[in-house]
């Protein structure tokens, strides 16, 4: 590539990830239409949505967000200091003319067949994810050009008079004036128990999958008819479940009464799964909430929020579980209020008093204590009362059997799936949005425009995201219901909680015990830990942070705790990279997952004025103002981004190399 004949203020911006992230701060960079000219470098292996998303993966690798709940625009009223910019949610552009001309027949027929509440494949989002990249990408102003390497980025380097060089792994050099590091979950490095166990398998000849996405795994050494000890049940066992089931040649219908049943193929192996819990994920409520949702938490401030951070920076040890208990009483309150709004809604007699009364005793009264059960006594029917979720997360208990379990297991899955589609039940679905609301305002005031974030802070806001992904209501309802028809069929086996897994050098095989199961010892010659591990520096393959580290133009700083992983330091107002000093670059930015500030964990929901594009817009300022490029002004709305056909292709500017 040649850059000689361009002018000397010709800019170069690289953008190392093409993932949501990385597309969402073109997105913001576009809108601001800088000025001058310039090249955008786009570097990643995945340019279609990213790795997560990428187009080469099987169909039956669901979101768990519903599709009306995803979009990559922010709000009109936005707080932006850019332009916004509107544009579809995921839905609507799936149901746009935009999707069908996306050149993928299976990714445009799944569209046709989407409704606000599905669940679509992640291919089909990646469609929507590219779609929104070349839209953004073909705004860009006049002198402006885009380009795109489906490469991986291994190094960076930073020339005498300041600006960087960033290499791909095919040896081409890109210069950049300024860097984004939008790499995502670098899934850390295998624990040594892991390794052990990988070990294990290839000293035996038996199979280890270590924790990873399952788009990734190889799952074809499992064979049909054999036995698979799984470790983890939340959403990355759901994926394995599909991919050895329904991937395999089953299929899933509906009885006559309704139950859905499973017809194996007979290629498909016996699961044999556990967990720290011992459960799965709870089914998210098919039934909508009918109440609107307030835009904020009703009585959780940000204020308070900052509040009990800046406690949280402090404490230690049996304080900081202390804090945590108050944050998730919190954030049980917001959820109450929102099962309770709902409840005098569909329900008006449920109450003694009005609901003006009620929520004013309930903004006194504290989840625990004497002042909420008087709030809990005003409605008369004991099954109308909100349950404040456990924050200790508790598993199942010893239980007397296998049996035992399968008849406990089988109900409790069934009681699930019925609450989560009985139209009576729509408080769940209001609790469900108060507490994703809750959680996303906290991240918020926690990763972004908030104050320094501690690695206390990080271990709390970690441990609370943990905690409403097993308190809520987290994983598409007939993914509960496949696992059941699964486990009435006989393809999965429940083993309970707090699993041990070993080894048996007699029998080469990999041995599971459980707490749930005490006396009974589950054998198999392959072994999937069914998790996605904690991004750390260590595990960025391409080795590019952990040269930038080496060479100074970086630090990376610990996890809060042992299981999470070590960051890229950046500032937590401004994202910029932090080098061995300290000191704030004026040239790199890093946020996301692999940095210490501005991880989100999930997509964005459309009206929630989400964290993601507040974000992005504070780093397409920096990366205009530190070149002084700044074009449109400030805080002015331009047309939505229309999703007709034709704006899909990219725009003379933007070239895939
Ligand atoms: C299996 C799975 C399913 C998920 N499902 C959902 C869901 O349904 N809904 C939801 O809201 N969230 C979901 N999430 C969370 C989701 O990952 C995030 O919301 C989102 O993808 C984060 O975007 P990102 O761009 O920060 O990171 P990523 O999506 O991980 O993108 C980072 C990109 O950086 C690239 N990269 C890394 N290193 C380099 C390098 N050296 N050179 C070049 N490129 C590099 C990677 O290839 C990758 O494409 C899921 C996560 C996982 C793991």
């Amino acid at each position: 590539m040649t850059y000689g004949s361009e002018l000397p203020e010709h800019r170069h911006i690289v953008v190392v990830g093409a993932g949501p992230r990385g597309i969402g701060i073109v997105e913001r960079l576009t809108a601001r239409r800088p000025r001058r000219s310039g090249t955008l470098h786009l570097v990643d292996p995945h340019l279609e949505g990213g790795r997560i998303w990428r187009p080469d993966q099987s169909p039956l690798l669901w979101m768990n967000s519903r599709c009306a709940d995803i979009t990559m625009f922010p709000d009109r009223d936005a707080t932006c200091t850019g332009p916004v910019v509107t544009g579809p949610t995921l839905y609507e552009w799936a149901t746009s003319a935009a999707s069908r001309s996306c050149g993928d027949a299976a990714v445009a027929a799944e569209a046709a067949g989407l409704a606000p509440g599905s669940y679509a494949s992640r291919r089909l989002c990646g469609a929507y994810l590219t779609w929104c990249l070349h839209t953004a990408l073909s705004t860009l102003p006049a002198g402006w050009n885009a380009r795109l390497y489906a490469r991986r980025a291994d190094r960076v380097s930073q020339q005498p008079d300041g600006t960087l060089r960033v290499h791909l792994d095919d040896g081409r050099i890109l210069p950049a004036d300024r860097l984004v590091l939008a790499m995502g979950n670098l899934e850390g490095p295998l624990t040594p128990e892991q390794r052990a166990l990988g070990q294990f398998a290839a000293d035996t000849g038996a199979g280890y999958l270590a924790p990873g996405c399952a788009a990734d795994l190889d799952l074809g050494h499992i064979p049909g008819g054999g036995t698979v000890l799984v470790r983890g049940m939340g959403l990355a066992f759901l994926d394995v479940m599909a991919l050895l089931t329904e991937g395999r040649g089953g299929s899933f219908h509906r009885d006559t009464t309704g139950v859905l049943r499973y017809a194996p193929s007979g290629s498909e192996p016996l699961m044999v799964v556990s967990s720290r819990r011992g459960l799965p994920l709870r089914p998210r409520p098919v039934v909508a909430a009918r109440t609107v949702a307030p835009d904020e938490p009703v009585f959780l401030t940000g204020d308070a929020i900052a509040d009990l951070v800046d406690r949280m920076t402090v404490s230690a040890g049996e304080h900081r579980r202390t804090l945590v208990v108050e944050l998730w009483n919190a954030v049980g309150k917001e959820m109450a209020w929102g099962h309770y709004r709902e409840l005098f809604t569909i329900c008006p007699d449920a109450a003694d008093i009005g609901w003006e009364a009620f929520v004013g005793e309930m903004a006194d009264a504290a989840p625990g204590a004497a002042s909420w059960s008087a709030l809990e006594a005003h409605i008369g029917v004991t099954e109308h009362r909100f349950v404040l979720p456990d924050p200790h997360s508790p598993g199942l208990g010893p239980m007397t059997g296998a049996d035992e379990l399968a008849q406990w297991m089988s109900r409790t899955l069934a009681r699930w799936v019925a609450r989560a589609t009985d139209p009576r039940h729509s408080t769940d679905s209001a609790a469900h949005r108060a507490l994703v609301r809750t959680v996303e305002t906290i991240a918020g005031v926690l990763t972004g425009n908030g104050p320094t974030m501690s690695p206390a802070a990080r271990g709390v806001l970690d441990r609370l995201t943990r905690l409403a992904r097993t308190t809520g209501a987290a994983v598409p309802c007939l993914r509960i219901e496949q696992l059941a028809a699964l486990a009435r069929e006989g393809t999965v086996r429940f083993a309970g909680a707090r699993p041990e897994v070993g080894v048996s050098r007699q029998a080469n095989t990999f041995t599971l015990r459980t707490g749930t199961l005490p006396t009974e010892t589950f054998a198999a010659r392959h072994l999937i830990d069914a998790w996605i591990p904690d991004s750390d520096v260590v595990g960025d393959r391409s080795g590019l942070l952990a040269r930038m580290t080496c060479d100074g133009l970086a630090r990376a700083i610990p996890g809060a705790t042992p299981v999470h992983g070590a960051k890229i330091a950046t500032c937590p107002d401004t994202y910029q990279v932090l080098d061995a000093q300290g000191r704030g670059s004026t040239r790199i930015v890093a946020v996301g997952d692999h940095a210490s500030a501005g991880a989100l964990g999930a997509l964005s929901r459309p009206g929630t004025d989400a964290a993601f594009f507040r974000q992005n817009d504070i780093v397409a300022s920096r990366l205009l103002d530190a070149a002084a490029l700044h074009g449109a002004p400030p805080a002015t709305t331009r047309s939505s981004a229309p999703a007709e056909e034709g704006r899909f292709a990219p725009s003379r500017g933007a070239s895939a190399r």
